[in-house]
């Protein structure tokens, strides 16, 4: 079946390089592997897309990019420069490639800007944030003007994993604990549920944020989410319980996790309208991700709004 991937990532001169960063942490042959793709645009990519069934895919900067910059001008040239050469790649494979804007964010009026060029310019589907700022979330009251942009354009904004800015002890001595095996859902779960503490889908009623990995989580947590929220003081009133902000505001795509039961769950706290098809290619493998929606015990209609229906309205493609 024809499928559209949103979580597809690429790198390029000049960024963080999640293989050279995890140098002493990965395995040698995932090493190998991501050096070869990450910052690989043609031939690898296309076969890998092809082999898996995929039309389209949206590609990112990868984790961290700007987002750990500590100078906001560097960040906000840096950030141009990723968005331009991801809009020349694209330009070599129109059919095949769309993009996600890179965005400093340490600069909010350079973010607001340079979201509205990548979409109106460029012609990029949404924003792709790689979490925290050097600390700083995307519910801080700074971003305000960038969320109404955002909700003028109508496009998503995926928010993608990035280590925590403090490392807490429970991740000591693990490799991988504080990242992808467990840290970067916690802290990127931890992120959307400040944007709906914080009011935010009160305030913009039209949002739409995209999670990875199931929704980092959050599909297996609605119950408990209303339950304890009842119990603490809120920071701001909301109008709604937490688990309707998490099914009216949120999409969460199949990125790393190919998991029947977590489908399951996603597809029944969701609804098969909110969950999209995606690899996170390099680090996962393109073939078995599409073998596994393929595959996945789902309705062909279902199957059909994952593969792409659901990404083709959302991002307008
Ligand atoms: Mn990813």
């Amino acid at each position: 079946m024809k499928k559209i991937a949103l979580e597809e990532h690429f790198w390029t001169e000049g960024f963080p390089h999640t293989g050279k960063a995890g140098a002493d942490l990965f395995e040698p042959w995932f090493l190998r592997l991501i050096d070869e793709r990450l910052g690989e645009l043609s031939e690898l990519r296309i076969a890998a897309m092809d082999a898996a069934g995929i039309d389209v895919s949206v590609l990112s900067l990868i984790s961290p990019g700007v987002q750990i910059e500590r100078d906001a001008a560097r960040a906000v040239s840096a950030a141009q420069r990723a968005n331009d050469f991801l809009a020349a790649e694209i330009a070599k494979h129109p059919t095949r490639y769309a993009g996600f804007a890179h965005l400093p964010m340490q600069e909010p009026r350079a973010a607001v800007n340079e979201l509205e060029r990548c979409i109106t310019s460029l012609g990029f589907k949404g924003a792709l944030i790689n979490g925290h700022s050097n600390g700083v979330y995307l519910d801080d009251a700074r971003y305000l003007p960038f969320w109404e942009r955002v909700a003028a354009l109508g496009v998503p904004v995926y928010i993608h994993p990035v280590h925590m800015a403090v490392r807490p002890p429970v991740f000591d001595d693990y490799p991988g604990l504080a990242a992808s095996i467990w840290g970067w859902t916690a802290e990127t779960g931890g992120h959307a549920l400040r944007l709906i503490l914080s009011g935010l889908f009160d305030r913009f009623p039209t949002l739409n944020i995209i999670l990875g990995h199931m929704g980092e989580m959050l599909p297996f947590c609605l119950w408990r989410l209303d339950s304890r929220f009842k119990i603490y003081r809120p920071k701001v009133k909301l109008e709604r319980m937490p688990s309707d902000y998490v099914r009216r505001h949120i999409y969460a795509t199949t990125a790393g996790a190919c998991q029947p039961e977590a489908l399951a769950c996603t597809i029944a706290a969701l609804g098969a309208e909110r969950v999209m098809f995606s690899v996170d290619y390099p680090l996962e493998d393109s073939l078995e991700a599409a073998r596994f929606i393929e595959a996945a015990p789902i309705s062909e209609p279902e199957r059909e709004l994952i593969c792409w229906k659901n990404a083709a309205k959302l991002l307008r493609l």
